[in-house]
Order: structure tokens, then sequence, then C-alpha cells
């Protein structure tokens, strides 16, 4: 992979673990990690965490990452959503030793379940869903036993068999493991393990009507595959004894250790499928991939490199300890790698015409401009030049306060990349707006300054013979609230004007080259801040959204 990867990493307690464990042999020192994501929504950035820490540890201990779908649950999940997430897992510059479908072991886990039930460890609960739950207790009371509890296990293994073929409706009965319903661990109580569903299922077809619980699907699924290291995040800490138990009691021949680590959380942000899925449904953004959206296809179209999303996983390290990152760390991570890999390229966002009064035949056509002014290998490219250009409305002043470091009236700065030039006139309608600057250029200042010379300042441009007319859509924070799942409806705190579109900027030719190919870069605008061309693009009508500004705007 790129040079990024050489990025120190931050502390992760799990690779203390693996390295633990392949000093002492365990699993024949072998490392075979999973992603497991529900194929139910588009990933996120907490998603991108868990990917790069599974493939992370596989890779780095030469050993394999698996990319399961765990689609136990038939009626939210979609091909849509599968594709997607194979697309951005790839994206991210990961790739998985197998890929695996949790339905495609529905057959496995069914006789499992008959052997629990045979072993006594199971049993055909009819009582109706509201009992279940009032009989569930709570965090302080123990729960009731089921009246069904003691049924017999040929009575047990009748019924399981009757809900498997579609004899019953859907609720009217479950299987669940007998534990202990005086756990003072809930998932303990005698979890559900199967439930009857007269639903298809995306990938697995109609052949099934009882469907099998996530907890006890995920680590029977791991168990199949092999996997030494089950990574998960911290609300399945309590779901971990229930994850053995299974194991231990179907005394399967390997046994996954699950450790769980600290989601991430950013603020800003809102990181849960289910929210996303609203904002997305509701209209608040214009799809999965607005690049407003934290989803992995947001973050793409934004312009964000997947070498970034990886450096920023790297150096937030891997701990038990939840935690909110800052936004503006988040940001200035992603800058910083933007800073060293992006090209340059010039785009006036809000044009005010200059015309060059002394522009002659012995002036150069095109300019060679550098496309990184610290890497020289990023090269040079053409600029055309004129006597006709764009600068920025914002860099002439008529009445310049004192440390004016831009144009004003009988001032000199260096148009970048080009010549010196000296405001002599400003040209106004008939409201007084001004709609024309007659500049002088200096000849002898080409790429350099002659001894003794100072211009006041270096401002973009581009040339108005060939830049074409752009759209530029600026987007800020979807939130206004750094933590807007703390408001009760989350909804209130996004932030109205999150997406502002410039209509009338103009771009070098160059940058609408680029949409005459399938690439997607991110570049600076000098200037301006990072940009990168959009899917809406074309060469005649160039696309760009900001990625990010060039300084961090938190804090002001
Ligand atoms: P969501 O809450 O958004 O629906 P999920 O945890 O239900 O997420 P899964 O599809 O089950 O989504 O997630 C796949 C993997 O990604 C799981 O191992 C999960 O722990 C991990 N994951 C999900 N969200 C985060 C997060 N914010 N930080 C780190 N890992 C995460
Ligand atoms: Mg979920």
């Amino acid at each position: 992979m790129s040079a990024i990867e050489e990025t120190p990493a931050a502390a992760n307690f799990i690779r203390n673990i693996i390295e633990e464990d392949i000093k002492n042999n365990k699993n024949q020192g072998k490392v075979q990690t999973r992603f497991p994501p529900e194929p139910n929504g588009y990933l996120h950035l907490g998603h991108i965490k868990s990917i790069c820490l599974n493939f992370g540890m596989a890779e780095e201990f030469s050993g394999n990452c698996n990319l399961r779908f765990d689609d136990t649950n038939p009626e939210k999940e979609d091909v849509e959503y599968m594709d997607s997430i194979k697309e951005d897992v790839e994206w991210l510059g990961f790739h998985w030793r197998k890929l695996n479908h949790a339905s495609d072991y529905f057959e496995k886990l069914f006789q499992y379940a008959l052997q629990l039930i045979d072993q006594g460890d199971a049993y055909v609960d009819s009582q109706s869903p509201d009992e279940i739950k009032n009989n569930r207790g709570t965090l302080t009371e123990h729960g009731k036993n089921s009246p069904y509890r003691e049924r017999k296990i040929e009575e047990n293994r009748k019924l399981f068999l009757e809900m498997a073929e579609g004899k019953y409706p859907d609720g009217a009965m479950v299987l669940r493991a007998k534990i202990d319903m005086a756990s003072p661990n809930i998932n303990m109580r005698d979890p559900i393990i199967y439930r009857i569903r007269h639903a298809a299922h995306f990938h697995a077809g109609d052949k099934w009507k009882v469907y099998p619980m996530y907890d006890y699907t995920h680590c029977l699924s791991d168990m199949l595959e092999g996997i030494t290291h089950s990574l998960c995040t911290l609300e399945f800490e309590d779901h971990r004894p229930l994850y053995d138990w299974v194991l231990d009691k179907l005394n399967t021949p390997c046994h996954p250790q699950q450790i769980e680590f600290a989601r991430l959380n950013l603020e800003y942000t809102v990181l849960s499928k289910r929210r996303l899925i609203q904002l997305v449904k509701e209209n608040f953004v214009r799809n999965w991939d607005d690049p407003r959206m934290p989803t992995v296809a947001g973050l793409r179209r934004r312009g964000i490199p997947a070498a970034a999303l990886r450096k920023f996983c790297r150096q937030i390290g891997i701990s038990k300890a939840d935690g909110t990152i800052e936004m503006s760390y988040f940001e200035n991570v992603i800058r910083d790698y933007l800073n060293q890999n992006s090209p340059r390229a010039m785009a006036v966002l809000s044009p005010l015409k200059v015309r060059i009064t002394n522009f002659n035949d012995n002036l150069p056509r095109i300019l060679k401009v550098a496309n990184h002014p610290q890497n020289e290998a990023f090269g040079n490219r053409e600029v055309s030049f004129s006597d006709s250009l764009y600068i920025e409305k914002e860099d002439f002043s008529e009445n310049p306060p004192k440390k004016w470091k831009r144009l004003a009236l009988g001032k000199s700065v260096r148009l970048r990349g080009s010549f010196v030039i000296t405001c002599d006139e400003c040209i106004k309608d008939e409201n007084g707006e001004i709609i024309e600057l007659k500049c002088r250029l200096d000849e002898n200042t080409l790429g350099k300054n002659p001894e003794g010379y100072k211009p006041n300042g270096v401002i973009h441009w581009v040339d108005a013979n060939t830049a074409v007319k752009a759209e530029i859509r600026k987007y800020s924070l979807l939130f206004n609230n750094p933590n807007p799942m703390a408001v009760e409806d989350f909804r209130e705190t996004i932030n109205p004007n999150s997406l502002e579109i410039i209509d009338g900027a103009f771009v070098e030719k160059s940058l609408a080259d680029i949409f005459n190919t399938s690439e997607i870069t991110t570049y600076q605008f000098e200037r301006q801040g990072y940009f990168v061309n959009d899917k809406d693009g074309s060469s005649e009508k160039p696309v760009f959204n900001l990625t990010l500004g060039l300084k961090d705007s938190f804090g002001k």
C-alpha cells in the first residue's frame, strides 16, 4: 500500500493480545479475522474503524480476513446494501480471503439447534412474545421460568421441526437456550435462538420458515470459519458469556476468542445505520453518497482518499475506553494527508475580470506551472495566459486596509506562476459595481522577482479565454450540535445551511479536462481549499465538491 502506511500506529491492545497468542503458538500461530456487517444499510466511518482493525491485524500478522454478511434478518436486508458493502471494502484497499454469508450456514445451524434440543439445552417456548418479555425480569429482578421450560426432549424436537416446516404462524413459538432465568446477565436468561418468520430471505430464498437469532448465529459462523480473534464493539461484552456458552455446549472443534473494543464516535456526526437511513429517506440529504454523509460512499464522493481514512484509523488506535473524536482532529488528519498528496490547480469562485493593457505578441500564451510547491514528483502543467483574466473579487480592494496583501489601485501583485501586475484603473457599471480592472504587467517578472522588487502578495487567477464555468458545491457540517444523539430528536440539530451552491465559478481548463477521464482527484484549489470532481459534472459543465477548507476553522 501507499507510503502513508508508514504512519506509526497508535496503541492497540488487540495487537498486543495477538502478539502474545502467536508467541504462545495459540491457534498454531495463525490469525484469521472477519468483518461481519449486516447488509441492512451502507457502511459508515465507524465500520471503517472495524474494517481497518480486522483486515489490518490479518495483514500485519500474515493472516487472513473474511468478509461475512451477517444476514439473519430477512426483513431488513437487501442486495443493494450487500453490493455497496463489497464496493466500499475494496475501495478502502482491503482484500477478503473468503466472502461468506451467515445464511449459507443455516442448515448447519439448524442441525446444531437439534443437537442442543437433544442434549436438553434448548426448548420450544409457546408463551406469547409479550409473556416472554414480561417474564424476562429486569436488571434488579430475576426472570421467571417459562411454563414450557420442562417440555420433553421428543416434544421439543417435534415442535421445532414443525416450526421449520411452516406449520405455525409468526410469533406462535420460539426456540430458547435453556440457561438460567436467574442470571444477573439478561442475555443468559434463556435467550431466544430461533424464531418463526414466514418471509423470504434475499440470499437464502424462501426455504426457511425459522430464522436463527444474531447471537446464536454469530459465534457459530465464527467457529465454522475458523476465526481466531472475533473482534467486536463493546456493546457485545455482555453477550460474550452466551457466545462462549453455545460453543462450549456444542463442544465445537474450534472456539474463537471474542475481544471487544470501543466504537468510534465523532463530533457532529451520527454513526448508526438506522439514523442514516432516516436522513436519506426523509430527504435531509440527496442520497447515501451525499458528501455530507459519514458513509464510505459519502466520504469518497466528498474527496477524502481511502489512504487518508486508513491513516486516521491508524492514528486513533484501539482501546476499551469509550470516547468521542473531535471533528477538528479528524479534519486535520485528512488535511495533512491532502496537503502532501493533492495536486494544485486554480479556480476563481467569485470572478472579477482583469484586462492586461500592455499585452503583446512577444508574451507567452502558455505557462508552465508546478503542480505541487514542495514535491517535484507532481510535475508541471500548462496553463494558458492572455490579456483577459479572472481573479477573485475579494482579491481587489478600492479602499485597502493598512496591511493589504492583494491588489489595489497603484499596487502590484504576482499572479501565481505568472507575471507581476499593477492595477491602473477600475471600471464600474452604472450601479457603481466594479466590473473590470485595467492592469499592466511587468515583462521582467515571469517566475521570479527582479532584484529589489517586491510585489504586494500572490493571488490566483484563470485565463478568461480558456477557463470553464463551473458549479462548486460547498458543504459544511450536517449538524449544528457536536453530539446530535444527545438531543431527543437528532433531526432538530440538522444544519439547514450545510450546502451552498456557487454557480458562476471559473476553473482552469485542466480541471475541466479531468471530466473526460474516469479519474477522481482531490485538488487543492490554490488559496481556496480542497475540492474533488463530482460525478454530476462534465467537461462542459464541471462540478466540484468542497472536501475541506485550507485551515482548521474550529474553535473560532
Ligand atoms: P449500526 O449501529 O450503525 O447499525 P452495527 O454495529 O449494527 O452498526 P454491523 O453491520 O453489525 O453494524 O457492523 C459490522 C461491524 O462493524 C461490527 O463488528 C460492529 O461492531 C462494527 N461497528 C459498527 N459501528 C461501529 C463503530 N461506530 N465503531 C467501530 N466499529 C463499529
Ligand atoms: Mg445493527
